[in-house]
């Protein structure tokens, strides 16, 4: 059984084919001569990562799943959300998004929570899932592994950031361990 994960994340390709049963090849864009930039235009998560596995399915054929995720802040009605990637402009970094984040917080409410959704498309059929993890946004970077905004985000119930974490230690309860999880369960009883 042979499946592409939509993503030119080579970090994400390595920990799926790490999570997913041997039985199940887990393919590269590249694996199917996919050079293209991936459309993200929806407004939300769950849009965008059909989007993403929709173009595959239907230009390439090939039976496929995409993730997307954002940050969630509560006080700033859910900001920075969908657009988490590019909070500060298009071609910022991490670095400048953390620093509208916690521009933008001052001494707002922190409460927060990262999630992901995975979509799946096998033969045309479509199936998601979901990934959260509840949390706060500090107010200083703390910690130096992970991405993103990893130096700022504490997961709820835990004295660290996901940047003082390992990355065991953080998929274990991070969004995306979540729902990467569920899509590994189902394809297990799938195959
Ligand atoms: P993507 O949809 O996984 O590409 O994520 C969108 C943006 O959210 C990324 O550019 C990161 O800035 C941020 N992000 C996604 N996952 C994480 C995470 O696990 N920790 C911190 N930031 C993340």
């Amino acid at each position: 059984m042979e499946l592409v994960f939509a993503t030119n994340n080579v970090n994400k390709l390595s920990e799926i084919r790490s999570l997913v049963p041997t039985k199940i090849k887990i393919l590269s864009l590249s694996d199917i001569s996919c050079y293209d930039e991936l459309p993200e235009t929806g407004n939300t998560i769950e849009a965008n990562a059909l989007q993403k596995a929709k173009y595959i399915y239907e230009r390439y054929g090939f039976n496929c799943f995409a993730d997307d995720t954002g940050l969630e802040i509560d006080s700033l009605n859910g900001d920075p959300g969908v657009y988490s990637a590019r909070y500060a402009g298009s071609d910022c970094n991490a670095e400048n998004n953390i620093k509208k984040v916690l521009y933008k917080l001052g001494k707002k409410k922190r409460n927060a929570r990262f999630r992901t959704i995975i979509s799946l498309i096998i033969d045309g059929n479509e199936e998601s899932f979901e990934g959260e993890c509840l949390g706060y946004i500090t107010r200083e970077v703390l910690g130096s592994s992970g991405f993103g905004y990893d130096p700022i985000f504490k997961p709820m119930g835990y004295s660290l950031t996901f940047a003082q974490m390992t990355k065991k230690s953080k998929g274990l309860i991070s969004h995306r361990g979540i729902s990467v999880r569920k899509l590994v369960n189902y394809l297990s009883e799938l195959y």
